[in-house]
């Protein structure tokens, strides 16, 4: 079966703009605020874990990030965690809030090449506030049809947003630099899925490349997408 395709969906963290490198420049911080109380690779373990016990409860972004350091450092000093420390998490949580976006190379040069030609949406999960802050700073937000800041991406919200916005998933395609989410997930759907490494992945995106399914994609970076679009007719 073949659909033309007419829908083109985008992640934004570190596929548009950088984000991951972010959140390790505040676990290095973490790390050593917490020096005195826990060795580097322990303490990363321990919020490795919060941070997937609260997704369920907080969902993906800055908010429940801090809220994980938080509850890592009652854990890693049995409850005796001073108050400067936590003040400290907060502020370095308010500072990733504030921090002005970078694009990514091609980023903008990716999205505008395809904004005539297909429907283009933006998907993404993370704070709705700094989500729709960050898509403002960027400067992109006009060359996209739609917007959807998602609690989580799996199949059905795939579905469900290339319903709404497009042809359904067999007509779209999804871009991304986490193949869990952003590949795997669309694949699984029915859509072509395009892996744009970053380099830094967080730990809970990670997944095996669907190498089989011939919806599947690599791209070095975002400037071969138009290429990629080019061959696929
Ligand atoms: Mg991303």
């Amino acid at each position: 079966m073949t659909t033309k395709l007419t829908t083109i969906g985008f992640d934004a963290d570190d596929t548009l703009w950088h984000n991951e490198r972010f959140f390790q420049l505040t676990q290095a911080r973490f790390a050593e605020l917490l020096a005195d109380h826990a060795n580097r690779d322990h303490l990363m373990e321990r919020l490795l874990a919060a941070e997937k016990r609260n997704i369920q409860h907080y969902g993906y972004g800055i908010k429940g990030f801090v809220l994980s350091m938080i509850e890592t450092a009652i854990e890693v000093t049995e409850s005796r965690v001073p108050a400067w420390v936590i003040r400290q998490l907060i502020e370095a949580g308010q500072e990733m809030l504030a921090h002005p976006i970078e694009l990514l190379p091609h980023a903008r040069e990716a999205v505008e090449g395809v904004a005539d030609a297909y429907r283009v949406i933006l998907i993404t999960k993370g704070d709705l506030i700094d989500q729709e802050r960050k898509l403002a700073q960027s400067g992109l937000g006009d060359l996209f049809d739609g917007v959807e800041i998602v609690s989580e991406k799996t199949p059905e919200t795939y579905r469900f947003v290339f319903d709404r916005h497009g042809d359904g998933p067999t007509a779209a395609m999804m871009v991304g630099n986490s193949m869990r989410s952003d590949v795997v997930a669309p694949i699984q759907a029915g859509c072509w899925g395009v892996y744009v490494p970053h380099g830094l992945v967080w730990e809970v995106e990670h997944a095996e490349a669907p190498v089989d399914s011939p919806r599947f994609r690599e791209l070095r970076d975002l400037g071969d997408l138009t290429d990629l679009l080019g061959n696929l007719k």
